[in-house]
């Protein structure tokens, strides 16, 4: 029999303490439990359930502001989201209706205005994550735009081809220059019943395709999923030109620090997109916009953190790690026992040892989460994304050095 109040839906400070200090806790590699292969008919109780829970969930995971972490495009989070997490997980609130979601709905939109200026926007929504964001922005297109099929390079992330593919457009690839970005001249000459993508910092490489391109065809998107931040920095002309795009994405649990699953989708005219892709309905008081049905305050931790650094601070952050990624890149460019892709343009370095039959044994060698792989060409290459503010560059460099000295 349940209790006439269920404290498990109550404020409970002293378990929230408790579960907050597991958090600052190390486990040992071999203290990981076996979770149950079969839902338990009785539960443990919610303490005991983090107890066990926690050398497994917080010590077998992945540390992404560790000292040599550099290998992928997802960050550390700063705490002031996970604070804001806990709120949102603790109330719930839900932007499909305005009635559930008050304050929410109000920050989400006041993010948006905060960031849409900087990529030359009017205004968006919030997905989560990118491949949401390009769908959205694809299905825009179609409708305001009534485009046939999707343009983009080679190199273009996946979820653009799925998202022809959902949206019954076609999808021509056009090839890719040396440095991974798009070759304009190999474009269709006509592109009026075309979406052009064009990607800021592909997923490869961190290739920019030339913005000179926005507005070439009858829609333009730039998936600026990872490069995108770089507009609130020292480097925005990287990106100048994404202001004549109609859409643009970002990930902001990329370079904008955040838990996921948290992104943006931005359009320069938003009342006319926003109409195109909304639905009413019955026990609706408003339009659904956009491919969600219900959907969390992932704006409360952007705002949080947005509010707590500011642009200054963020870009602060964002540009240390360019200067990072900059850094290797001179060093491997020294280095007569590596050859460099070319120079990052958006905090990711590529290379490979000279002697290319090496790469899958230094790839081995290298501690984890120091770098991935990436292949071009149908070779490997070894890749580091300048995610984490606190990586420490000497020791990464240290650690690469070793291990070409060794083989
Ligand atoms: C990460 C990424 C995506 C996909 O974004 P998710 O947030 O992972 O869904 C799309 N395009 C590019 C260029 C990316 O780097």
């Amino acid at each position: 029999m349940l209790e006439p109040l269920d404290k498990e839906f109550l404020f409970d400070a002293q378990a929230l303490r408790y579960a907050v200090e597991l958090m600052g806790q190390q486990f040992a590699p071999d203290s990981r439990v076996v979770v149950p292969p079969k839902l338990p008919e009785d539960g443990v109780g919610s303490l005991k359930t983090l107890e066990r829970l926690a050398p497994s969930v917080l010590g077998g995971a992945m540390h992404l502001g560790d000292a040599k972490a550099f290998a992928h495009k997802d960050p550390p989070t700063p705490w002031v989201t996970w604070a804001t997490t806990l709120w949102n997980a603790s109330l719930n609130q839900n932007l499909l209706h305005p009635e559930t979601a008050p304050v929410a709905r109000q920050m989400e939109e006041t993010v948006l205005d905060w960031l849409c200026p900087y990529f030359g926007m009017q205004g968006g929504h919030m997905t989560p994550g990118s491949s949401a964001a390009n769908l959205t922005a694809c299905w825009a297109a179609r409708e305001c735009a009534d485009v046939k099929e999707i343009v983009a390079s080679e190199a273009a992330h996946l979820s653009i081809k799925k998202a022809a593919h959902i949206l019954g457009l076609a999808f021509r690839a056009v090839r890719v220059d040396s440095t991974g970005a798009l070759c304009p001249q190999d474009l269709p000459k006509d592109l009026s019943r075309s979406a052009l993508v064009l990607t800021s910092g592909t997923t490869s490489v961190g290739a920019l395709d030339s913005l000179g391109l926005a507005g070439r065809a009858a829609w333009t998107h730039v998936d600026a999923a990872w490069g995108g931040p770089l507009r609130l920095t020292c480097y925005a002309n990287r990106l100048s030109g994404i202001e004549h795009a109609d859409s643009v994405a970002v990930s902001s649990h990329k370079w904008l620090f955040q838990p996921k699953e948290s992104a943006l989708i931005m359009f320069r005219n938003v009342a006319k997109a926003h109409e195109a892709i909304s639905f009413g309905g019955s026990y609706l008081s408003e339009p659904n916009i956009g491919l969600l049905g219900s959907h969390g305050a992932t704006a409360i931790p952007l705002l949080a953190m947005l509010w707590s650094w500011g642009r200054a601070g963020l870009a602060k952050r964002i540009e240390h790690c360019v200067q990072m990624a900059d850094t290797l890149a001179q060093h491997l460019s020294k280095d007569f026992r590596a050859e460099l892709l070319g120079q990052p343009q958006t905090a990711i370095v590529v290379w490979r040892p000279r002697q290319v039959h090496l790469v899958e044994q230094i790839i081995k060698q290298l501690p984890v989460g120091i770098a991935s792989t990436v292949t071009i060409n149908n070779e490997k290459w070894i890749r580091h994304t300048a995610a984490n503010p606190n990586a420490d560059i000497a020791q990464i460099i240290d650690e690469i050095n070793l291990i070409l000295d060794r083989t």
